[in-house]
């Protein structure tokens, strides 16, 4: 009989995105639950793929990504936030957001540190901080809006924190941080060594005029940050798992150190299309035009609902308040709406540690317009 190692992560189980997503295919539901889009990426890109792979581009690209990616990331950072950050130190191409991530906190975080993180948060923080032997410190955002209450941040903050993990636009709310938010934590760490690990996935995705306050639009935010990045989003290729980290060269270092580990290098011909892709200033200028006319056409859809639509600013996410339809726990009312009327989302109470449950379910618009009319028609009925 062997005796199988105990869990590292015993109380984590299969993520609810994989969770929804199932019951949603096994009810042949309409899927909001997981983020990702249900229209294609552009033809372009695909051509560009196919072209790369038929030139032979089919072996390992180099480790920190394919130079010529990371001199568009680069040139594309400064066209965006005017600060150019440099190719060859501060530019690394992984495998998705997700192992940018998971690579950056496995970089710097010792066990015993403190990591700061603001909940509700995206599923894949904790188990990364927790294998690093790090402490997660959690602080509630505030509701409804869920913004960012910086006193509660402060007090948390001790000689131990090692870093402090912010995600504008946040998912799974849509909130997004503003430029005072950015100075007021500027103000907060200055005298510190917390290092920020910025989350800003969703950085094309920001509505109603207002501006994607990213870490690298701050001098003396950005000297001790790790800001992730990933196409997926951004190009509509959640599949491909392509995403980037941009960090001072002594950061850098660091992450490739867990990257080359972790995967070494990523996919070749997709780094290869996307390096020409970048180019196409147009596709990310459209993005928020794109997704705020489903935002509110999906919010309209529910006017007659009883659900109630909370402010949702960006990323493709719309959070609604159902309260005044049932009062079941939210894990138990998502599979229900799955299972009976055929909409699937995810119950937010997942993102929290204690699993605060404030009867919200987040839906994904991220879906072309006759998906967003079904599931609306379905959701008005309840
Ligand atoms: N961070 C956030 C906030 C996300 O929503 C996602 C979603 N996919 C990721 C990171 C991971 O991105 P990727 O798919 O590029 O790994
Ligand atoms: N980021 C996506 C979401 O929030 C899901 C990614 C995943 O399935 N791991 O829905």
């Amino acid at each position: 009989m062997i005796n199988y190692p105990s869990s590292k992560l015993p109380d984590i189980s299969t993520t609810i995105f994989t969770v929804m997503s199932g019951l949603a295919t096994e009810y042949q539901a309409i899927n909001l639950s997981q983020g990702f889009p249900d229209f294609n990426c552009p033809e372009e890109l695909i051509e560009l793929v196919t072209k790369y792979m038929r030139e032979g581009h089919n072996q390992y690209a180099p480790m920190p990504g394919v130079p010529r990616l990371r001199q568009k990331v680069s040139q594309k950072t400064e066209r965006v936030y005017g600060y150019l950050p440099d190719p060859e130190r501060e530019v690394t191409i992984t495998s998705g957001a997700t192992e940018a991530l998971f690579a950056a906190i496995a970089a710097i975080v010792k066990p015993g540190d403190e990591v700061v993180v603001l909940e509700p948060c995206y599923d894949a923080y904790i188990p990364a901080i927790r294998l690093a032997g790090g402490i997660p410190v959690f602080v509630p955002l505030i509701v409804p809006d869920f913004h960012v209450d910086w006193n509660l941040v402060k007090k948390c903050i001790c000689s131990r924190t090692r870093a402090i993990i912010i995600n504008t636009p946040h998912n799974p709310t849509g909130a997004v941080m503003t430029r005072q938010d950015m100075e007021t934590l500027s103000a907060i760490i200055e005298t510190t060594d917390i290092i920020i690990i910025s989350d800003e996935v969703y950085e094309h995705m920001v509505y109603d005029e207002q501006l994607h306050s990213s870490v690298l639009l701050h001098p003396s935010l950005r000297e001790r940050s790790i800001v992730i990045s990933s196409f997926g989003k951004t190009y509509h290729t959640t599949g491909w798992k392509i995403g980037y980290a941009i960090a001072p060269p002594a950061l850098t270092t660091e992450l490739r150190k867990m990257h080359q580990f972790l995967t070494f290098s990523t996919v070749t011909p997709m780094q290869m299309a996307l390096a020409d892709y970048l180019d196409e200033e147009t596709h990310y200028q459209n993005l928020p035009a794109f997704y705020q006319a489903k935002r509110d056409l999906f919010c309209e859809l529910l006017e007659p609902s009883r659900f109630q639509v909370l402010p949702s600013s960006g990323t493709y996410f719309q959070l609604l308040k159902y309260d005044a339809i049932s009062n079941e726990h939210d894990l138990d009312f998502a599979k229900r709406l799955t299972q009976e009327i055929g909409v699937a989302s995810i119950p937010v109470s997942v993102f929290y540690h204690d699993k605060t449950d404030n009867r919200f379910l987040r839906f994904c618009f991220a879906k072309s317009e006759d998906t967003l009319r079904e599931a609306a028609e379905r959701l008005v009925k309840l």
